[in-house]
């Protein structure tokens, strides 16, 4: 039994020798630091590889099975964990759905900013609109007030024309003793030019007609009396 135990405790030392010698083998000085001493795969806690080359992780990954990561206390780097996403990988996952939700938040901020830029174009073509309605308005505003002036300037102006006529009239029937029939013994005449029938007087004559030929008596007349008055004055000379 004492030799059994001997070898046990040979073996048993060869063992931890030979495990000692493995361990102790990255400590050669005239070899490059190995990049990997005192660090582990932070997916399955290997000390062999990095997470990036993980062959558990990848392999589940790409059989679409749930990662399931090692216990803790093997070496294996601890994470906080969300409670019931113990059995998945948090790195890797959690990476993509940030990063989704990234997108999501970037999608959506872009899509409030376009509505916004909608909101506000259409509240600016309305506001443009309502200037050129008031602005249109105004115009049309200004067009009344002119033609209802102009309207009554005409108005006025053939109140004067009417007035005047009549004084002339009733001047030329002073100095002629003739009787001028009154606005009643007015006829139409069909005139060829305007295509239009027009008011005359009992001689035929539209208002422009009377106009000019009353025009060439008062003439007349004034001539007659500026030659009365020289005539007065010659014979004052004499
Ligand atoms: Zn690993």
């Amino acid at each position: 039994m004492s030799s059994a135990s001997g070898s046990e405790t040979s073996g048993g030392a060869g063992g931890k020798k030979e495990a000692s010698g493995s361990g102790s083998g990255g400590q050669l000085p005239s070899y490059p630091r190995n990049p990997m001493a005192g660090r582990t795969c932070y997916k399955c806690g290997d000390p062999d590889h990095f997470a990036n080359v993980c062959k558990e992780y990848w392999e589940a990954k790409e059989s679409n099975k749930p990662f399931v990561s090692p216990p803790l206390g093997t070496g294996r780097i601890e994470r906080t964990m969300a409670p019931g996403s113990e059995r998945r990988s948090l790195s890797a996952d959690s990476y993509t759905v940030r990063s989704e939700s990234d997108e999501m938040n970037r999608l959506m901020r872009e899509y409030l900013a376009r509505k916004e830029q909608v909101r506000v174009e259409k509240m600016e073509k309305e506001k443009r609109e309502e200037a050129e309605r008031e602005a249109e308005a105004a115009r049309q505003e200004k067009a009344r007030g002119k033609l209802e002036k102009e309207a009554e300037k005409k108005r006025e102006q053939k109140e004067r024309d009417d007035q005047l006529l009549y004084l002339v009239r009733m001047e030329i029937q002073r100095e002629t003793g003739k009787k001028i029939e009154s606005e009643e013994s007015e006829t139409r005449k069909y005139d060829r030019k305007t295509r239009k029938h027009v008011k005359t007087n009992e001689r035929g004559e539209t208002i422009e007609n009377e106009k000019e030929r009353l025009r060439r008596e008062i003439a007349f007349l004034e001539a007659a009396e500026e030659e009365e008055e020289e005539d007065n004055e010659l014979q004052f000379l004499r």
